[in-house]
């Protein structure tokens, strides 16, 4: 997604033009990605929610950025922790699997995840989300994680 971006607001500079756009020209720019189509249509549903709700401002609440279309408490998070730098974890399929796997939590849904990982924490969420995404990205990875090289390992309930 963020090779798309620049091309995608190059086009369409603010939920004003995205708003007015064709699906199937977002649809273009986004064939690349997995889900492309519903993808397309949440942001142009998205776009037209923030004109007519936000006056074409993203808001930066939890409750008001789940009101748009395709945004999930992960996304609102990420959201509110990369723009204004909020102190909270987003739990997506990386950062689930590592937390399972280290033993921090036995929690089944990724709210409950982002619940028990706040309680353990507390603090720099944001940082400890984007070093979770990374390590589950490229180290411990779903399929043949590098547990030979893993500083980790000691305290790792997947091999332990
Ligand atoms: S030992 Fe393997 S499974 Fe455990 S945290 Fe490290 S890379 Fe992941």
């Amino acid at each position: 997604m963020n090779l798309i971006t620049p091309n995608l607001f190059k086009l369409f500079p603010n939920s004003k033009e995205m708003a007015k756009t064709e699906t199937y020209e977002i649809e273009k720019l986004l064939a690349s990605c997995n889900l492309y189509k519903n993808k397309s249509k949440y942001i142009i549903e998205l776009s037209k929610q923030l004109e007519n709700n936000f006056n074409g401002t993203v808001p930066l609440n939890q409750k008001d950025l789940m009101s748009l279309s395709g945004v999930g408490q992960k996304t609102a998070n990420v959201v509110m922790l990369e723009s204004i730098g909020a102190n909270l974890m987003a739990v997506d399929t990386h950062v689930f699997r590592v937390a399972h796997r280290l033993g921090l939590t036995n929690s089944k849904t990724p709210e409950k995840v982002e619940r028990d990982l706040t309680t353990i924490f507390k603090k720099d969420l944001g940082k400890l989300h984007g070093a979770f995404v990374l390590f589950g990205r490229y180290f411990c990875t779903a399929k043949e994680p590098k547990c030979n090289n893993c500083i980790l390992i000691n305290e790792c309930k997947y091999l332990n």
